[in-house]
């Protein structure tokens, strides 16, 4: 039922998709189905040659003007079949553009927080590999179906109307031996293409996440869990391929048999002389059946495949509609103006989508020009408040306002402009430090990009690169430590010049040399902002103004250090945990 369902959907999916190149790939149909027309002339014509030649006296007229038609029906049906092709792939290169394009467009309307809920592999499948399953089908499988079933109507045609009787018995042939082995091939099918695609998933995600985390993999050889899960994904998919063939196995062999040359041949004579001997038929019948005839298989065997291939295209197209008509962040009918740079947190609640609550009741005010740092133990919410600021997600309950305009009216656009991020993971492109450098302003000019470079105390360094801020980041010499990284996106992070800045655990992976340089930088950063400093490590943020202290998704406790410290509660407990630690260290 519910497969039923599902193919529904992948047929309404793959059709509205396809709508902007439907006229070009009919078409290519049209072409296809002529070129297939045309395609069996050529062996009729054999057949009427040898028709003519085999009648007494010999029609030699026949005989030539049979010639030139087999020759210049050939030439044709290359030419259709071709222009078909080409046709065909033209618009599926716009297809995949025009559906890469809409799917991409509408990737970037989705709350940042619909992708750290899934694999970059889950995304890589339906910007690539969904698109590329669905390209088969335009550029290739329309137009093979048109020639899979005009080439056989036209070929049974010109058998009927050669001996409709001999035409029925080799019908008969074909129909059983699909009839004898066709069910168990399909339910083979419906068995396991499931669990094939549902192996090939695995392995996409196993890749990425393989790659992702190739440092762990290094570091900890073979036996961690990523490239072990890797393996028995591969390992799985194999597996399945080979319960698969077992399962078709002997139908396919036992068809492939029938269908052959040889079994058809077999049959055509064995019949075909039957009835000769019969008086019902004669030898110049039984050479065009046997010239024609045995073609007619290999149409039926191309339409089954192309149904599987269909079938799969059209479970690509579900997976990509369901992207598309995933909602985007809601936008504001009638936008409202932020006045200021203030941050506040009005009662808020957010649970995420398995249901686990991560922030209750929270209320904090973030000041223009002042650096309020969140901290508590792990799991008790920090990320998860910072991360609503530039709308991963929007909350549960109550309102989290910027500029005294809730986040929900404020346009997305410039509420990306207006939150500076500097994650705890540094992302840098493939690409060179300037333009690394103006992801944020794409705009900022050569001065722009030097004055930030040098704030953020990186300056030095990518002058020091073999092409300064032309060197594309990742080649040889060209690789920079985490300290000098992290100063790289503080530096577009001045750049982008954001009123509100949030750091996330910004520091965590210096080196104590480049922890002093990274603080410099952050401190050029948060002058005049609204800063929210995310830290695990207390000593980094004992001057912040305001220290909002989080527990189990709640505010504990709110101060400055000194505050906080004569208040003998939660952040008393971690300082001393920390300081105890630190001491031991040393
Ligand atoms: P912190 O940054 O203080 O370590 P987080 O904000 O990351 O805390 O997490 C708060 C709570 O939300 C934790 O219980 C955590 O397990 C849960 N959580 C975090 N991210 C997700 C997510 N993507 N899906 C479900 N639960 C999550």
């Amino acid at each position: 039922m519910s497969t039923t369902i599902e193919s529904a959907e992948g047929k309404a999916s793959l059709r509205e998709l396809i709508a902007p190149v439907r006229g070009r790939v009919r078409l290519g149909c049209v072409l296809s189905g002529l070129g297939a027309a045309l395609g069996v002339l050529p062996a009729m014509a054999i057949a009427e040659i040898a028709r003519a030649l085999l009648s007494e006296p010999t029609d030699s007229a026949l005989v030539w003007r049979w010639t030139l038609a087999g020759v210049v029906t050939a030439a044709l049906a290359t030419a259709a079949a071709l222009a078909a092709s080409q046709v065909c792939h033209f618009a599926d290169a716009d297809f995949r553009y025009l559906t890469r394009r809409r799917v991409v467009e509408h990737l970037t309307s989705l709350p940042l927080g619909w992708f750290t809920g899934r694999g970059s592999g889950e995304v890589k499948r339906t910007v690539s590999d969904d698109v590329k399953g669905m390209h088969t089908l335009v550029a290739h499988t329309y137009v093979d179906a048109t020639a899979a079933i005009v080439g056989p109507l036209v070929t049974c045609g010109y058998l009927f109307w050669r001996d409709w009787l001999l035409t029925l018995v080799l019908l008969a042939f074909i129909i059983g031996a699909l009839a004898v082995t066709f069910p168990r091939m399909n339910v083979a099918y419906q068995d396991n293409m499931d669990a094939w695609e549902d192996a090939q998933q695995r392995i996409a995600s196993g890749a990425v996440e393989l790659i992702d985390g190739i440092e762990v993999v290094k570091t900890y050889g073979t036996s961690a869990g990523v490239f072990r899960r890797f393996t028995e994904s591969v390992m799985h998919l194999s597996q399945v391929a080979v319960r698969w063939m077992s399962a078709i196995g002997g139908p396919n062999i036992l068809l492939t048999n029938l269908f052959s040359a040889a079994g058809l041949i077999l049959w055509i004579t064995a019949t075909g002389t039957a009835l000769i001997a019969l008086g019902w038929s004669d030898a110049a019948t039984l050479v065009a059946f046997l010239t024609v005839g045995v073609g007619l298989p290999a149409g039926f065997m191309n339409m089954i495949q192309l149904g599987y291939v269909t079938r799969e295209a059209q479970a690509s197209a579900a997976h990509v509609r369901e992207v598309l008509e995933t909602p985007g962040l809601p936008v504001p009918q009638g936008p409202a103006r932020p006045e200021g740079a203030r941050v506040e947190f009005d009662a808020v609640g957010f649970a995420y989508d398995d249901g686990t609550t991560a922030l209750d009741e929270v209320s904090a005010v973030f000041e223009p020009g002042t650096v309020s740092a969140i901290v508590g133990p792990s799991g008790s919410g920090k990320s998860t408040l910072a991360r609503l600021i530039p709308r991963f997600w929007d909350a549960t309950s109550g309102h989290v306002l910027f500029g005294g305009v809730d986040l929900r009216d404020i346009d997305p656009q410039v509420l990306l402009g207006t939150v500076g991020f500097v994650f705890q993971e540094t992302f840098l492109l493939r690409d060179t430090v300037s333009a690394n450098l103006r992801l944020g302003r794409p705009d900022a000019g050569d001065e722009q990009l030097e004055r930030a470079a040098r704030a953020a105390r990186i300056h030095d360094r990518i002058t020091a690169l073999p092409d300064g801020y032309h060197t594309v980041l990742g080649d040889d010499g060209a690789v920079l430590s985490g300290g000098e990284r992290q100063r790289l996106a503080i530096a577009r992070t001045i750049l982008q010049d954001a009123p509100v800045v949030v750091l996330d655990e910004a520091t965590a992976h210096a080196d104590p040399e480049s922890e002093h340089e990274v603080q410099q930088a952050l401190s050029a950063l948060a002058a005049g902002k609204t800063v929210i400093v995310i830290a695990h490590r207390l000593h980094t943020i004992r001057h912040a103004d305001q220290i909002v202290v989080l527990d189990g998704g709640r505010v504990a406790e709110r101060g400055t250090h000194e505050e906080l410290l004569a208040h003998e509660g939660l952040y008393a407990r971690l300082w001393a945990t920390q300081n105890l630690d630190s001491k031991e260290l040393r």
